[in-house]
């Protein structure tokens, strides 16, 4: 049985005092459960901030992005030690933002998760079609292709503790999401796909997320899903109440 994952993705929003209270509302409304993983991925500079606030809760810290390399002359980047040390489990890659603006690539995105494993560092794996791929028919080529690059020279226990998140370009920040059947469609493809790649229990074992406009109001009917095993979350995240309505709808069971 897998555990809904309910991730928030900050994005370059909240600062220290911000990201302080925001982590300390969050550490009381859904600090001590223990039915779905809920993760939040702040900013860098509020890692620690929101590493002291959720201590001592069941709440999971997680980055945004990575650099592959251990250490050396890569200015401005970051290492999956330094993430280590500072308590993180989890770490966004492949984010469709880092992708558009950042010239993020399926090779780079494989390298950042190969790291964070070496690391002991789940990666949440990004992965979505943009508009014009789905209205040309391409949402399943595109996607599965995103899925093979992603996740080239993974073994089946890295795998296992990897996390994807299927993320619409199109529905990502714009308040237009998939229709429960429209994700859930490209969530069995990824499954099938895992199975072809590693094998039918790995494929079975892998969280895969849902991100895009996911909000209390419509989280329900996609957490129905046979294969939507939680939520990567934007907007909604930046809200006590959003975020902890979005966590507790993932308790309820299916
Ligand atoms: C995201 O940035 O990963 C995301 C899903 O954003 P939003 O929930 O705001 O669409």
């Amino acid at each position: 049985m897998r555990k809904y994952i309910i991730a928030g993705n900050w994005k370059m929003n909240c600062d220290r005092k911000e990201a302080a209270a925001l982590a300390a509302g969050l550490a009381k409304t859904i600090g001590g459960m223990t039915t779905v993983e809920a993760v939040l991925c702040p900013p860098f500079t509020d890692l620690t901030t929101v590493a002291e606030a959720i201590k001592g809760t069941k709440i999971g810290l997680g980055a945004q992005n990575v650099y592959w390399e251990a250490s050396g002359a890569f200015t401005g980047e970051i290492a999956p030690g330094f993430l280590k040390e500072i308590g993180c489990a989890y770490c966004i890659v492949g984010h469709s933002e880092r992708r558009q603006y950042f010239g993020e690539t399926d090779e780079t995105v494989n390298k950042r998760a190969k790291a964070l494993l070496a690391t002991g560092i789940k990666p949440i794996i990004c992965v979505g079609e943009l508009l014009k791929e789905r209205e040309a028919g391409k949402t399943r080529e595109v996607v599965l292709g995103q899925i093979r690059g992603c996740l080239k020279e993974l073994t089946a226990d890295q795998m296992r503790t990897s996390v994807i998140a299927y993320e619409p370009v199109w529905a990502i920040g714009t308040g237009k999401v998939a229709t429960p059947e429209q994700a859930q469609e490209v969530h069995a493809a990824i499954r099938a796909e895992l199975a072809k790649i590693f094998d039918a229990e790995v494929a079975q074992a892998v969280r895969i997320q849902y991100g895009g406009s996911m909000k209390p109001d419509n989280a329900d009917e996609l957490l129905k899903q046979p294969d939507i095993d939680g939520g990567l979350i934007g907007g909604a995240s930046l809200k006590v109440d959003s975020f902890t309505a979005l966590v507790q709808a993932a308790t309820k069971p299916s």
